[in-house]
């Protein structure tokens, strides 16, 4: 981490907080500013998700193997399933000077902070509960178990939230990724200034 020059950021919330679309937009705005690390997953593709895009979809075995390489920065297991970040190319893309984003859920969120304490922690919340399962339900991927799971691990992670260096809520877009881009950006001069 001493060559860093970028920014690392984490992006945690409860699914259908709209965390991926501002993270989409904000890279469509800033390409040249932001790198978003893709994550290996054993969850099975949801219906338009391509590997090595969305996630690397790989098997359990293979999951295993990355976490006795040591080639995983953090790993959590969420809802029956490993979600974890490949170590070197956040690493690589930090040293070239972009700010990188990792997009992932608070127990990993947690151990990166507590590995490198200047990781700058974000949660997006959408404006309340009913426009939380509206938007969950909405989403059209998910059956109702498993939209249960996902609300009830909202509600688990809603007690870790006072570990976050920012609250972002998400009742308008535009404004989000405008509020995200600056308090990444703000963090570049409070780095400079320590
Ligand atoms: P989903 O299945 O909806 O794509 O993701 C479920 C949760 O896993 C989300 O909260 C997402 O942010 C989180 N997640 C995605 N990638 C990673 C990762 O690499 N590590 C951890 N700890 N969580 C992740």
């Amino acid at each position: 981490m001493n060559n860093r020059k970028g920014i690392l950021s984490v992006v945690s919330g409860f699914s259908g907080s709209g965390k991926g679309t501002i993270m989409k937009q904000l890279l469509e705005q800033y390409p040249d500013r932001y790198a978003l690390s893709i994550s290996a997953t054993t969850r099975s593709p949801r219906s338009g998700e391509v590997h090595g895009r969305e996630y690397f979809f790989v098997p359990q075995e293979e999951f295993e193997a990355m976490i006795r390489n040591n080639a995983l920065l953090e790993y959590a297991q969420y809802v029956n399933h490993y979600y974890g970040t490949p170590r070197d190319y956040v690493f690589r893309q930090l040293e070239m000077g972009k700010d990188v984003i990792l997009e992932i859920e608070i127990q990993g969120a947690l151990k990166v902070k507590e590995a490198y304490p200047d990781t700058l922690l974000l949660f997006v919340t959408p404006p309340d509960a009913a426009e939380l399962k509206k938007r969950l339900t909405g989403r059209g991927t998910e059956d109702e178990a498993a939209i249960a799971s996902r609300l009830s691990r909202a509600w688990q992670e809603a007690q870790g939230v006072e570990e976050y260096d920012y609250l972002v809520v998400n009742d308008s877009l535009e404004e989000c990724v405008q509020e995200v881009h600056g308090i990444i950006q703000g963090q570049h001069a409070r780095v400079r200034e320590n």
